[in-house]
């Protein structure tokens, strides 16, 4: 955390708007990159990944409407705490989208401006709706904490400095799209991925816990399902939700801690 302030106090002396509070969370970041240009870039990279990608599109599909069943209520439950919060124009430049993708990787991401992708591979181990729910949840929490963006500035300033970051976001060279990827974690090549933090990892659970509760799932369906997880992981390390994760013991005791507040809102509903 240290090291976080005094980041943001040797940025600040080059930039004034470096160090941001996200409205969400109330904490600082250091956030270099201003979020219409990362949401434009995650358009574009959405559509390429759309296209090079099998998407399933059949309506008729039974996991795509529990895909888009879920991803519905619980992008509601974004927008109705965002209003209780009197938050609803922080959501601007949020073009929501959700696509099921044909992979076999337990996988699933949420890019700025909540571009969300959940991979057929997901869908054994998340179960139920509950389960997807809470998934999603900490996914698009991730993206609302901008958690990405905090990622790609701090690897645009080590890869390039900081006066060269206007640069790197409007030219866009290779250098930087890899680090998009890696940011939001997607891709196969795992060298490449950046890993959430612990910090950011705790972060998106307890958000998307209330998320999934406000939309009407039972909260309480993230044990076990890290317990699904857990057991699926085994000898599996591309998944997102557990790759880079805090231990498992830990991660489970975070959920029991984070539950009541979660229940709460579960409860409203
Ligand atoms: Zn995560």
């Amino acid at each position: 955390m240290q090291r976080l302030y005094l980041l943001c106090f040797t940025l600040v002396v080059f930039s004034s708007s470096s160090c941001k509070i996200n409205v969400l969370s109330g904490k600082k970041q250091m956030i270099l990159i201003p979020e219409a240009v990362l949401q434009s870039m995650a358009s574009e990279e959405y559509q390429s990944f759309l296209t090079e990608n099998k998407v399933i599109t059949s309506t008729k599909s039974v996991d795509v409407q529990l895909v888009n069943r879920v991803s519905v209520n619980v992008i509601d439950a974004v927008k109705k705490y965002y209003q209780d919060a009197g938050l609803t124009d922080h959501l601007n430049g949020f073009n929501w989208e959700v696509n099921l993708v044909d992979d076999s990787a337990a996988n699933a991401w949420c890019m700025p401006g909540g571009k969300i992708v959940v991979h057929t591979g997901l869908l054994p181990i998340s179960k139920n709706d509950a389960g997807l729910a809470v998934i999603i949840g900490h996914e698009v929490s991730h993206a609302l904490l901008k958690h990405g963006n905090q990622r790609m500035s701090q690897g645009i300033l080590q890869l390039m400095g900081e006066l060269a970051v206007e640069v790197a976001v409007a030219n866009k060279p290779q250098e930087t799209q890899d680090l998009f990827l890696g940011a939001y974690g997607i891709g196969t090549d795992l060298g490449a991925l950046l890993p959430f933090s612990r910090k950011h990892e705790l972060e998106a659970d307890r958000y998307g816990l209330i998320f999934a509760a406000l939309a009407g799932y039972d909260p309480q369906e993230a044990i076990p399902l890290w317990e699904r997880m857990k057991k699926a992981s085994e000898g599996e390390e591309s998944f997102e939700f557990l790759s880079t994760h805090p231990h498992e013991s830990k991660r489970i005791r975070h959920f029991q801690k984070i539950m009541p507040e979660a229940l709460s809102y579960y409860k409203k509903t």
